[in-house]
């Protein structure tokens, strides 16, 4: 990471107590239901300690992550009473480590369970877990089936001292996708064949699918670091969280038929101002922006012109205010007014894809109350829901 921010080729600004306003809308949208933090791939690529620390500070108490690692890097940065749960469960012989760190596996499989009840049984004592059941979605989770051969022990959950029974949604941000009701059923009716126990099963955007899919523990990832938790991402709830901008390294005048980047794949109509910006597909920029899109020069749209550069890349300028267009100035990449589903739909992708692919070279800047692990006192922000 740049070290001075005059130095920096960008500065990614990330708002923490943005992301503590929506852990604070969707805790309210939940309901009785406890409102867990994701925070797997360095909390989708904005800082995995950073955000704890924010979250913990306003009472969430229990965390996602999807590997091991992630969970022993993590375990430092929260209080000793937060719980950390392990998406992928422990890899093979990885059991003990789990112990010793105080993680909770999510166990996905028949060999994860008993290699769990393996380790309790070494231990003499029951060791707590999450049982993932597969509801539709065929990627982690026991089948059906599965589940049938765990009820044919004597005693299925000997050892385990079952935390919640958790399943995944394959289509909750659309709404009225009728995979959803069908996931809820099949999850309700595993739920039957189970000793009884409370139950996880939405992500950001099945707590906006309404109390019958929240249970006892939803798990939001996206609509925390203000990615629209609906397809439609006009109308997002959330508030933003990242700003990226971009510095000016070199500006120029074009004529007509003069050619831009790598394999000439832009050519000027007519006279325009060319700005080269510091931020290329290295950076996580995608290649995918090669002509798409744009960056916002102190409000005004300069589109993407030519292929995007390992280490640049270069705007049609030529609307913008000629003020704003020295060396050394920034412009906006993702703002409020260009919002990171915006952007990532004009590559063709998702805004999950370009947070977690923001590179690290940039200057991280994190906005918000500055915040203490073990901090008795509660932030209290104003938040609700910008629309
Ligand atoms: C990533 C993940 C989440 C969070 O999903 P979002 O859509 O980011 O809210 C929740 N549960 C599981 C199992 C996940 O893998």
């Amino acid at each position: 990471m740049a070290e001075r921010a005059e130095h920096a080729g960008a500065i990614l600004n990330i708002d923490l107590s943005a992301i503590q306003c929506n852990y604070r809308i969707l805790q309210r949208l939940a309901g009785k239901a406890r409102c867990a933090g994701v925070l797997k791939a360095n909390a989708y690529g904005l800082g995995a300690n950073e955000v704890a620390t924010a979250l913990s500070a306003v009472g969430c108490t229990h965390f996602f992550v999807a590997h091991l690692d992630e969970g022993l890097a993590l375990r430092p940065h929260v209080p000793e009473s937060t719980r950390i749960f392990v998406l992928h469960g422990p890899p093979v012989d990885t059991e003990m480590e789990f112990v010793r760190h105080r993680l909770t596996p999510v166990l996905n499989s028949l060999p994860q369970v008993v290699g769990w009840q393996r380790t309790a049984h070494t231990l003499n004592r029951r060791l707590p877990a999450i049982l993932q059941v597969d509801t539709g979605m065929s990627r982690l989770g026991l089948s059906k089936s599965e589940v049938q051969t765990l009820l044919l022990e004597p005693d299925p959950l000997r050892g385990i001292d079952l935390q919640y029974l958790m399943s995944h949604l394959a289509c909750a941000e659309q709404t009225g996708h009728p995979m959803n009701q069908a996931q809820l059923a099949a999850f309700t009716a595993l739920r039957k064949g189970l000793p009884p126990c409370p139950a996880s099963f939405a992500n950001s955007s099945g707590i906006f699918l309404g109390p019958d899919y929240h249970f006892d523990l939803v798990r939001p990832g996206a609509a925390l670091y203000g990615i629209s938790p609906s397809i439609d991402s006009a109308n997002n709830p959330m508030q933003p969280v990242v700003r990226l901008q971009g510095r000016i390294i070199q500006t120029r005048y074009l004529g007509t038929g003069d050619r831009v980047g790598y394999s000439l794949t832009y050519q000027a109509s007519g006279p325009c101002c060319i700005a080269t910006i510091a931020v290329g597909y290295a950076d996580g920029w995608l290649r995918a922006f090669s002509n798409r899109g744009a960056v916002l020069i102190g409000g005004t749209r300069a589109p993407i012109v030519g292929n995007v550069s390992m280490d640049t890349v270069t705007v049609d300028a030529t609307e913008a205010d000629p003020a704003l267009l020295h060396p050394g100035m920034l412009v906006d990449l993702i703002a409020p007014d260009q919002p990171v589903d915006v952007v990532a739909a004009q590559a063709g992708t998702i805004g999950y894809e370009i947070l977690t692919g923001l590179g690290n070279r940039y200057r991280r800047q994190y906005v918000g109350v500055p915040m203490q692990v073990n901090a008795t006192r509660t932030y209290q922000p104003a938040c609700e829901p910008t629309n």
